[in-house]
């Protein structure tokens, strides 16, 4: 019979390649907490709404890439395709706040949007996403970037770059709406059907448009940057001086106007040259009105997101898979002995460490293949003659080297092993 196959652009990680996750969020929670984010867990599915609320009806997120469908009651979900969305909902939903004047979220877990599967980008992917509300000075835009940029470090990641811009407010960006939109129409019908109808409905997606021929029209586009009001241009100015004062290397890049509709002032991106078509490897930035208009109250707000995937292709290129080996493997010889290596096994991982055991009863050779492919630091032997004797023998793979310790007090040998991997 035929197997059934993964739905395509969902991946498995396997646990060959469960290292590098492992790793990676380890990191980012270390770093996120360090700075004080708390982890927040929210649903998978919400209510479509939701999104449509959140991201922005003109987005391509929400009009070609979202996993929404009608449930048994005849509801409205989606899975969702980015995190912000739902931390806010949980946010006002929960009045979390009430009891502070700032919060700090972040979460990590899957994302789906129904993307045409490439390398680096898939249709279910992993985020790490990190929130704050209640901050709307430079600082917090500031601390956030240099933040990434330490975790990009902790991660083992080099070789990226840090992109900011600003996209002012409503008020800077209604006037440049207008001078891009007469841009846009002067330029003529050389644009792709996506641009020519963000043209009207929404003209700064254009630069998202990964088309060539767009690309080079929109060359000598108007910037933002250069249509700001006094307040968002200070708070540019501000975020720069504190991330010099921090000594996070940035630059200026206009042409980072993000995906979602609900970002202004600071947007950033870290990007890469070494992943292809698949440059961003996170990003995010300012988006004050959004916790508002989502029912919420008028608090500030800023975000970023990351790609999981993204990170591990990057570590897959500069350093060696990360492999999970026990500290020692059981084998034993003998119906008796196996009865006894099984309990001493029980023991040894109670006392946390890393032990794996023969169930089978194979001949030593196989065991002791198995033992070897494990990565195993340590093989324990037990024969029959060995347990008569309250005795077992310590194999060390690395050195080869064999020697014949009490039964008795194995574990307490083994700890204090472990206990120097740790502080050798
Ligand atoms: P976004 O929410 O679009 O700003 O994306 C933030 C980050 O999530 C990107 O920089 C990518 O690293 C990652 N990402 C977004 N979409 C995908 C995808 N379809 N597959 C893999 N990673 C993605």
């Amino acid at each position: 019979m035929e197997a059934v196959q993964a739905v395509r652009g969902m991946n498995d990680i396997l646990p060959e390649q469960v290292g590098w996750w492992q790793g990676i969020e380890a990191a980012a929670r270390k770093v996120l907490e360090n700075f004080g984010y708390r982890e927040m867990r929210t649903p998978v599915a919400e209510k479509l709404e939701l999104f449509a609320r959140g991201i922005g009806e003109s987005t391509d997120i929400v009009e070609k890439e979202m996993y929404a469908f009608e449930d048994r009651n005849g509801d409205w979900l989606a899975l969702r395709p980015e995190a912000t969305a739902s931390i806010v909902r949980a946010y006002v939903q929960h009045g979390l706040h009430g009891d502070s004047s700032y919060h700090k979220f972040y979460q990590i877990g899957p994302m789906f949007r129904h993307e045409r599967p490439q390398k680096g980008r898939y249709r279910q992917f992993h985020q790490i996403d990190a929130e704050v509300f209640g901050l709307d000075g430079p600082m917090i835009d500031a601390e956030m970037m240099h933040m990434v940029s330490l975790l990009m470090e902790r991660i083992g990641i080099s070789g990226v770059s840090l992109n900011i811009n600003t996209l002012g407010c409503p008020k800077c960006r209604q006037v440049y709406r207008e001078v891009l939109k007469k841009f846009l129409s002067d330029k003529g019908d050389g644009f792709c059907e996506d641009c020519m109808r963000r043209r009207e409905t929404n003209p700064l997606r254009v630069f998202d448009c990964k088309v060539k021929s767009c690309a080079q029209l929109l060359e000598s586009a108007p910037q933002l940057i250069d249509h700001l009001c006094e307040d968002c241009r200070a708070h540019f100015e501000a975020v720069r001086d504190h991330l010099e004062k921090l000594g996070t290397p940035y630059a200026v890049n206009p042409r980072i106007v993000r995906g979602l509709d609900y970002y202004m002032r600071t947007t950033f991106e870290v990007i890469t040259d070494r992943l292809g078509a698949q440059s961003a490897i996170g990003g995010g930035g300012r988006y004050d009105g959004l916790v508002r208009d989502l029912g919420g109250p008028d608090v500030a707000a800023v975000g970023f997101a990351m790609g999981l995937e993204r990170l591990v292709l990057l570590l897959e290129q500069e350093k060696t898979k990360p492999v999970r080996s026990p500290l020692c493997f059981f084998a034993s010889l003998g119906d008796q002995a196996r009865a006894s290596a099984f309990l001493l096994s029980q023991k040894l991982r109670e006392r946390g460490v890393e032990t794996e055991i023969d169930y089978e009863g194979r001949s030593l050779k196989s065991q002791m293949r198995r033992a070897d492919k494990s990565g195993a630091k340590y093989v324990l032997i037990l024969g029959e003659d060995e347990l008569a004797r309250r005795e077992v023998q310590l194999r060390d793979m690395l050195t080869k080297t064999q020697r014949i310790l009490p039964l008795d007090t194995i574990l307490e040998t083994l700890e204090t092993i472990e206990a120097e991997k740790f502080n050798p």
